[in-house]
């Protein structure tokens, strides 16, 4: 993977500059991978990237994890200086940032490490990272579309590959394992949720799937993804094990007909939340606004669930290179479920669906 780290350091460090901050102080988690291409675990040792406008980035690491950080990061791209077992790793951060400066940290920073900051630097001042970094990482570049397009192909390869297997009969908690290993076989790197809600569980719309055994005339919502070069997939098809009933078919064409509006009312500048409404409007239309009860989408990359969200209030505009969910369901409590999800990827002349499996109701057996 050769994304462009030093041109995105660049950038954030610029980006905190017009905002104010003296620089960013970045933990393990999506913002420092993005930023250098690290993604060590978080762990109670501190490490952290120290982003300053006009000079290098400093990633402070404990002495233990030096080795893995250097054949993690390209070679130059940063400075290292590492602390070992006994000494205190926020006096180093003391020593790199001007004590009294304003710092945006990421939001997955540790309370632990944060507390540890503003204990050390009790002049500094911290708020959020997200307003320097969000606007970055929701603007994919070709190649993590590209990375997108191919996890989004294996989601849609694993969910051929599963339905053409008998679901009736099995326990959901088997059919999730089957996801899990096709994922992977798709070409994934690793498996990352797998929701199996058959008949009346799969009202609930993240169910965890168990052991209730998979029925003829059940209809099953399968949602599930995996990451692929550090990128995200996610998809939802909503199937039904034998002839639906016609209600069940009812309720499918008309979360496709919101699943399909919701798509094409994404244009370029387009607030996010015209899109929500764009589906909504067909489904309480029909008469189910009530059991519509989450949001339209989410933006996805290298994390499941970012920014953009579409939902009622975010009236921020869709820009190109924006990548998000358009996933639209109905829930009937104590009966069945129907979702249909997509990932779209904003052009600048409009939209394209990244995930190609079929968006029709699929009799399965
Ligand atoms: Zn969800
Ligand atoms: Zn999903
Ligand atoms: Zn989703």
């Amino acid at each position: 993977m050769s994304h462009d780290y030093a041109s995105r350091l660049r950038s954030a460090a610029e980006q905190a500059e017009v905002r104010g901050l003296a620089g960013l102080v970045v933990a393990p988690g999506p913002d420092l991978l993005y930023l250098i291409g690290y993604d060590p675990p978080p762990l109670e040792r501190l490490t952290a990237l120290v982003v300053r406008p006009g000079t290098e980035a400093v990633l402070v690491v404990p002495v233990l994890e030096r080795a893995r950080a250097a054949a993690g990061v390209a070679h130059g791209l940063i400075e290292m200086q590492s602390w070992p077992d006994g000494e205190d790793p926020y006096e180093v951060v003391r020593s790199i940032v001007s004590p009294s400066g304003r710092y945006g940290v990421s939001d997955r920073m540790w309370g632990i490490h944060l507390l540890g900051l503003q204990g050390t630097l009790g002049n500094a001042e911290f708020s959020s990272a997200s307003p320097v970094l969000t606007p970055l990482r929701a603007r994919k570049d070709d190649a993590e579309i590209d990375l997108l397009r191919r996890a989004a192909h294996a989601a849609d390869e694993t969910f051929r590959r599963v339905t053409a297997e008998p679901l009736e009969g099995r326990p959901e908690q088997d059919v999730a394992g089957s996801l899990a290993r096709e994922l992977v076989h798709a070409g994934h790197d690793t498996a990352a949720f797998t929701i199996v809600g058959s008949g009346p569980n799969g009202a609930s719309p993240h169910h965890e799937p168990g052991q209730r055994i998979i029925r003829d005339d059940d209809p099953v919502v399968l949602d599930f993804g995996g990451r692929l070069g550090g990128y995200y997939s996610d998809i939802t098809r909503t199937v039904s094990v034998g002839e639906p009933s016609a209600e069940v078919r009812r309720v499918h064409e008309i979360v496709h007909e919101a699943q399909e509006a919701a798509f094409q009312a994404v244009r370029p500048g387009v607030p996010a939340e015209e899109v929500d409404r764009a589906a909504r409007k067909v489904i309480a239309g029909a008469g189910y606004g009530e059991a519509f009860i989450h949001r339209t989408g989410h933006g996805i990359g290298l994390e499941e669930h970012e920014e953009p969200y579409l939902v009622e209030g975010s009236t921020d505009p869709l820009e190109p290179g924006m990548t998000f969910s358009i996933e639209p369901g109905i829930y009937l409590e104590g009966r069945f479920g129907v979702r249909i999800e997509d990932i779209v990827a904003m052009r600048a002349d409009g939209a394209v669906r990244l995930n190609e499996a079929p968006r029709e109701l699929t009799v399965v057996h």
